[in-house]
């Protein structure tokens, strides 16, 4: 096969290892900067173009957008599917994935356990968003938000308000969730590859601190998962519409919570703590399904 990965960095983990094991497998790999690929979409024979030349013979695409480039990446993407190039991802999905709250409202639409989570416009509902879900403790998270920055625990009533005001006042989307504190400052990623956990792990956050995510300092262990976990993490990625995925749950009293469902999880700390060969797995999944011309969206 000839595979394309758009990414901006051929030198970051996630990107070196997909090439090497689609070469270890005998498939061309050809990195394309994400933000360096134009295109003419009015032409009547969709195409892109890098570097001057016209972009030919790709069979699968693995998109590695970063949420700052979503729009335009999600664009690029779309134009490799209507030129027939099958999508690890598709474009919708990859968008739709992006949005959290509405990511939060299709979950919840297909009844997958989420923690209580409010959104409000005006200062003036926020006394009522408070006890919509339940009152403090409560994590108030930033919508655009990415790696931990943007999440705070509020202890009290009075911490949560001046905050959610505060957020407010400098025109910021938020959500209001109830604090899983049972979760105990721990989250289960599960790598999800075409409607199988392939590998998950468990991620802890330093002490004092509730945010389990590796950037702020969490370490992450293997973990067994509950067949509930497992197929809770599978529903979510297929009610998404992601063949691959990070689902980000939480242990709760009564039972998984999904905070997130990731796009373009991360390879590293999840290869690094299960030892598994998730790059390859990845390759393996395009081998069995990428046939071109098999894009069920075509941009839609
Ligand atoms: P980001 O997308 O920026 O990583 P998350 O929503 O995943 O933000 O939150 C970061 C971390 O904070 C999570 O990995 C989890 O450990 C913790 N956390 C988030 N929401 C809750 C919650 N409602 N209850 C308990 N812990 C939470
Ligand atoms: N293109 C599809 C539609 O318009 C999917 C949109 C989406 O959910 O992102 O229904």
């Amino acid at each position: 096969m000839k595979i394309a990965v758009l990414s901006r960095n051929p030198r970051l983990y996630s990107t070196r290892r997909l090439m090497e094991a689609g070469e270890q497998r005998g498939h061309q790999v050809v990195v394309i900067d994400t933000l360096r690929a134009y295109m003419n979409i009015a032409s009547h024979k969709p195409q892109i173009h890098y570097r001057g030349r016209p972009l030919e013979g790709f069979d699968a695409v693995i998109p590695r957008i970063g949420a700052s480039v979503t729009f335009y990446g999600c664009a690029v993407l779309r134009q490799f599917e209507m030129m027939g190039v099958f999508p690890l991802n598709e474009s919708v999905a990859i968008s739709r994935s992006r949005d959290k709250l509405r990511s939060l409202q299709l979950l919840s639409r297909k009844g997958i356990g989420l923690p209580v989570t409010g959104f409000a416009h005006s200062p003036d509902d926020i006394p009522d968003l408070i006890e919509m879900v339940g009152g403090a403790p409560l994590v108030i998270k930033l919508l655009e938000g990415t790696q931990g920055i943007g999440v705070v625990l509020c202890e009290t009533q009075k911490a949560a308000e001046s905050v959610i005001e505060a957020f407010m006042g400098m025109e910021q989307n938020i959500m209001v969730q109830e604090y899983i504190q049972e979760a105990g400052g721990a989250d289960i990623r599960c790598f999800v590859v075409g409607e199988r956990v392939i590998a998950s792990m468990k991620r802890q956050a330093k002490p004092g601190e509730f945010r389990s995510n590796l950037h702020r300092g969490g370490t992450a262990s293997l973990v067994k998962i509950t067949p509930e976990e497992r197929s809770t993490a599978i529903r979510a990625a297929k009610i998404m519409g992601l063949s691959v995925a990070g689902v980000d749950i939480l242990r709760s009293n009564h039972g998984p919570l999904v905070m997130e469902v990731n796009s373009s999880p991360g390879l590293e700390g999840i290869e690094t703590t299960t030892g598994k060969d998730v790059a390859g797995m990845i390759i393996e999944y395009l081998e069995k399904n990428a046939e071109h011309g098999l894009t069920r969206t075509r941009g839609k």
